[in-house]
């Protein structure tokens, strides 16, 4: 396998199964790896000066730490310009998967799928790149100079597998490559990559902070080995993928990932019940003065709401007769927020409850919309808007302790949301938030009520 992108995820995580797998004896299977930008130079040497072995850390919910040592990224390609490390092991026969964590902002894609473009110059260079026959710094001029390269050398298929917190990472992330291949003009390579390669959707789960100098320090106090490209991650760890791999893959369901012929009820499920609670618990807590996701989730009120959210209004929708979910959902649930009351982790509100005008539409407004055309409540689920809302109006205000980022937003709509007459109609009535439910009478009386809930939360609410 060749990974493009090794950052901390990568390692604390696809490396980690793979790791696992060398161990039980199985060693039909190893990475290399490198990046495709000039970054993380200090991590990347200490990794080529290790041979690729590094520690990790991992810390439970109930405060266990364990350090294992990961010894399967058996080459590191250092950065050069024209990637030609890269695109050499990419084109050998003896490489059957090209695997990438480029982050979500590294596919440039608009929400129609499309290469956008007029926003990205990143993109629009990588293209004149590979007009010219040189690779670029994108996931896409990276992945054509390689595939050009393999195409030439008759090494065969191979499986592209997304590993990015992306929704339908594999297609989506397919979909650009595709594109950018047809922009340039290469109807040799289109019609070779349609044909050679499979690019499977998957699921990935395992929190990953930003390795800080401590986690060296307790490595090295643990271990005895100083360790440059130590990281530390929970103790959690889940990957889910589609099994269609066109040049075979590593048995990696005898080390506990889950091969599956569709992921999308795992997305849905880690949208709704990771991702819109852990906005829930970020703009909770900053309403009555958390600074981390751990106090927020500790804190008994607000992991009601948390918990109602998902148990009253979220299960519901997901796990039907007609479609049941292959996931325990209550179990989900309840891991999730051990997981996030996990104080090891120190995430803070501020991360967490960045991006609202994307959120509610893509991770609450569905769940509305589901319970409503059933004609079913939404009291529970109502919550999380109305936090999102008295969040809002904090921030109107100049009442949040940091600075709110969020791409989506409009901050001039925001402010006349906030000064209107009827705050609640006018967050109700915003389209980029609610999109056809938007101005609905069940909504808005439903918004009016969590929102009074919210302010008596907030007023009754002992920040100690
Ligand atoms: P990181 O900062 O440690 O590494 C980022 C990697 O992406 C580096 O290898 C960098 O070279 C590369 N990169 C960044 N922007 C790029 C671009 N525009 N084009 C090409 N390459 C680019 O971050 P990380 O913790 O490894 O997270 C990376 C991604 O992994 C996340 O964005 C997410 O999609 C996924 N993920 C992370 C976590 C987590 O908790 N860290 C959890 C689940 C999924």
């Amino acid at each position: 396998m060749l990974h493009l992108g090794l950052g901390s995820f990568h390692r604390a995580h696809q490396a980690v199964y793979l790791d696992a797998l060398i161990r039980s004896g199985d060693t039909s299977w190893a990475l290399a790896g490198g990046n495709i930008r000039p970054d993380m130079a200090e991590t990347i040497a200490a990794l080529i000066q290790q041979d690729g072995a590094y520690t990790l850390e991992t810390i439970s919910p109930a405060g266990e730490h364990r350090y294992q040592r990961i010894g399967s990224i058996r080459q590191v390609i250092p950065y050069q310009p024209d990637l030609a490390g890269l695109i050499e092991q990419g084109a050998s026969a003896e490489t059957k998967i090209i695997s990438f964590t480029v982050t979500e902002a590294g596919y440039y894609l608009d929400a129609q799928n499309r290469l956008d473009l007029e926003a990205f110059a990143d993109l629009r260079a990588d293209l004149d790149a590979a007009r010219a026959g040189r690779p670029g710094a994108t996931i896409y001029g990276a992945l054509t100079a390689i595939l050009r390269a393999r195409m030439a050398s008759g090494a065969g298929p191979v499986t592209l597998l997304n590993c990015d917190n992306l929704r339908h990472n594999g297609e989506r992330s397919r979909a650009g490559l595709l594109q950018f291949i047809g922009l340039i003009g290469d109807a040799a390579l289109l019609a070779w990559v349609e044909a050679h390669t499979s690019s499977p959707n998957a699921m990935v789960d395992r929190i990953t902070p930003r390795p800080t100098p401590d986690v060296r320090e307790r490595v090295l106090a643990a271990t005895g080995s100083d360790d440059p490209a130590a990281l530390m991650g929970e103790s959690f760890i889940q990957w889910v993928i589609e099994d269609r791999f066109i040049a075979g893959r590593p048995a990696w369901e005898r080390v506990g990932v889950e091969m599956v012929d569709s992921v999308d009820a795992y997305e849905e499920a880690k949208i709704r019940l990771l991702n819109a609670t852990h906005s829930c618990i970020a703009w909770a807590g900053t309403l009555v003065g958390y600074r981390y996701i751990h106090e927020g989730t500790q804190d008994p009120a607000i992991r009601r709401l948390a918990y109602d959210y998902v148990t009253d209004d979220t299960i519901p929708v997901l796990d039907t007769p007609e479609h049941p979910c292959p996931i325990d959902l209550p179990q989900y649930r309840d891991v999730v927020l051990d997981r996030f009351a996990n104080p090891a982790i120190q995430d803070t509100n501020q991360r967490v409850a960045m991006d609202g005008f994307s959120k509610i539409p893509g991770f609450i407004a569905p769940t509305l919309r589901e319970r409503l055309a059933r004609g079913e409540g939404i009291a529970s689920v109502a919550m999380l808007p109305a936090l999102f809302l008295a969040y809002l109006q904090r921030w109107h205000q100049g009442r949040i302790p940091y600075t709110y980022q969020d791409q989506a937003m409009d901050p001039a709509a925001a402010h006349a949301i906030c000064s209107a007459a009827d705050p609640v109609a006018a967050f109700c009535a915003d389209t980029v938030l609610w999109g056809d439910l938007a101005a609905d009478a069940r909504l808005v009386d439903a918004l009016r009520q969590a929102s009074a809930r919210v302010e008596r939360f907030v007023a009754e609410h002992p920040v100690s």
